[in-house]
């Protein structure tokens, strides 16, 4: 068997101890006779699964009391119509902060439920920096304001937590959420798909605070009402069960390595070591500034782009897949989450001084 670094920016790669479990698990689950895929979701074996999971998210996050954690189905993207349907009905309007594709994205789909007013967007510098908190125009009527916390397609990272004043921030925090310490008492709500950091397609994570609960459109759909979800323990429809499980196997994980102190560290470390070579490299240039690089997705251009294909296909024959930038903004990606280790991103490293030297 041979595995491939894999810079997947999602679904990513996961911990090879995470994928060994679950192939030891696969038939037959701490002696339960079953796979968890076949599994009844109110039976006893899925019900420990499921406290055990959110059990791990609210110990590793530190979630106070007041939060609710939901495990739903539907991705981000479903969420970004579900937070607008849930939230935006106490005043009838919502901010939003564009610095990316995603978080474009979200506020173009909030519009359906009702006013969304831009606060500051980084679109004209071609999405490449946070805007500065002092360049936020907040409306006192917002119901809510929306970030995203790490522009997974640009590598743009919010390294700082809002202050939106009584008005709840809601962050899309799919790419670097649990890659370090998060003071989760300054967000109303954070919403994360698992398949970046934390897990398997299939699953999304919901935290939010539960006096905001309880304002739903009428016309929200019951599966994705936060309060009947929350009253029915994330169980009002059947759960992704496996995903579910996949990523307590990945908690368990995190928490055994040093929960999110460590990811920090580690994390850090890792895209040191690229923007600090891109820095210093006649090559390869990195175009976020410099305080907004995001940790997780390092993107990277090569100055003469004609030699893209033999880049890629070096890349290829050592072992190393999925560096091609999102096709919206061109270049190279390396997604770097929590199971990239270290070593790996000192191979790309090498390799890139290596093709700079050969090509240069
Ligand atoms: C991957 C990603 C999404 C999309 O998630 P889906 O699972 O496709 O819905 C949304 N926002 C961010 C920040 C992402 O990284």
């Amino acid at each position: 068997m041979s595995r491939v670094i894999n810079f997947s920016s999602g679904p990513a790669a996961l911990p090879v101890n995470v994928l060994q479990r679950a192939a030891a698990d696969m038939l037959d689950w701490r002696g339960s006779g079953m796979s968890v895929m076949e599994m009844s979701h109110r039976g006893p074996e899925f019900t420990d699964i499921l406290a055990e999971t959110q059990s791990l998210i609210r110990s590793l996050l530190g979630v106070p009391e007041n939060y609710v954690v939901l495990l739903l189905q539907g991705g981000a993207i479903a969420e970004n119509a579900i937070v607008p349907m849930n939230l935006i009905g106490k005043t009838g309007q919502a901010d939003y902060v564009v610095n990316g594709v995603w978080s474009e994205k979200s506020m173009k789909e909030a519009v359906k439920y009702g006013q969304v007013n831009l606060a500051a967007s980084s679109k004209d510098s071609g999405f490449l920096s946070m805007p500065k908190q002092s360049s936020w125009k907040l409306s006192e009527q917002a119901a809510y304001v929306h970030m995203c916390s790490n522009e997974t397609i640009g590598g743009v990272e919010c390294h700082w937590t809002p202050d939106t004043g009584d008005v709840p921030l809601v962050a899309d925090m799919s790419s670097n959420i649990m890659s370090g310490p998060l003071d989760v008492s300054r967000y109303g709500l954070i919403y994360a798909g698992a398949q970046k950091n934390m897990g398997p397609s299939g699953v999304t994570l919901v935290i939010a605070r539960r006096d905001l609960l309880g304002h739903a459109l009428p016309v929200t759909p019951s599966a994705f009402n936060y309060q009947i979800q929350a009253d029915n323990e994330s169980m009002y429809n059947t759960p992704p069960t496996y995903a579910i499980y996949i990523m307590g196997l990945v908690l368990q994980h995190i928490k055994e390595q040093g929960g999110l102190p460590a990811m920090h560290t580690h994390n850090q470390r890792k895209a040191d070591l690229l923007y600090e070579f891109l820095d210093h490299s006649a090559m390869f240039s990195n175009r976020v500034a410099r305080e907004d690089r995001s940790r997780m997705n390092v993107t990277f251009f090569l100055k003469d782009e004609s030699l893209n294909a033999a880049f890629l296909q070096g890349a290829e024959k050592e072992g190393m897949v999925q560096l091609r930038g999102h096709r919206s903004a061109g270049g190279m990606r390396a997604s770097i989450y929590n199971a990239m280790s270290l070593e790996s991103v000192q191979r790309l490293r090498d390799y890139m001084h290596r093709f700079e030297k050969e090509n240069g």
